[in-house]
């Protein structure tokens, strides 16, 4: 039920992280991809996903079957939770912005696929993962519910730890030396400011 404005408020900021996605998604159409690594734990892992910051909060934003899980917490949070969201859709759109046709919601490759190491990924080299940990931090902030507010972190946490070794070592694998120095260049979710 719409009757909080802190529901409120994650639904306009949940509205335009997913049109940020929709919008550059659909401009990567054309693109095949000449690689795939999409097995059976990266589909478990985006089915988690799926879950946990898509399915959960939508339902409790429009219903109250996770209300037997609220707790109290100061309103202020809902303050510093609307403040990482905007940093974390600001994120998110540069991201996608820098990543452009090179984007891919799993682990491809695509024709013509470029290594990227400019503007935002020239100081850390997940920028978008950055912004959905941001983003899942928000959701904790602004909904007081031990299932609402935490699904996010708790479902993105495996797909993090398990996806990006993985996806570090097919890009190292697809541009060799050039990935080895943009890493010594670049931090993982913080930026770098001493070279390796
Ligand atoms: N992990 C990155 C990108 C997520 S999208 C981030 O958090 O910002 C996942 C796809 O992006 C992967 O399939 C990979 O091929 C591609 N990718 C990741 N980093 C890249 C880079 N620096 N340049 C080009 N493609 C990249």
């Amino acid at each position: 039920m719409l009757n909080e404005p802190a529901k409120i408020i994650f639904l306009v900021g949940f509205v335009i992280y997913t049109a940020i996605r929709h919008v550059y998604g659909k401009r990567t159409r054309n693109e095949p991809p000449t690689r795939v690594e999409i097995d059976r734990q990266e589909q478990v892992l985006l089915a988690l996903v799926m879950l946990g910051n898509l399915l959960v909060p939508v339902v409790h934003v429009f219903t109250p079957l996770f209300s037997f899980a609220d707790y109290w917490s100061a309103p202020g949070t809902i303050w510093v939770g609307s403040g990482l969201m905007c940093i974390a859709i600001w994120l998110f759109w540069r991201a996608h912005a820098d990543l452009g046709r090179n984007w891919s919601v799993s682990l491809e490759i695509r024709a013509g696929h470029e290594l990227v190491t400019n503007g935002i990924y020239g100081r850390v080299r997940h920028p978008m993962y950055a912004a959905i940990w941001l983003f899942g931090l928000a959701q904790a902030l602004l909904f007081h519910n031990w299932v609402a507010g935490w699904s996010a972190l708790a479902t993105f946490a495996p797909m993090y730890f398990l996806r990006t070794p993985r996806e570090e070592r097919l890009l190292q694998s697809v541009f060799g030396d050039a990935y080895q120095d943009y890493v010594r260049r670049t931090g993982r979710l913080f930026p770098r400011f001493r070279t390796r």
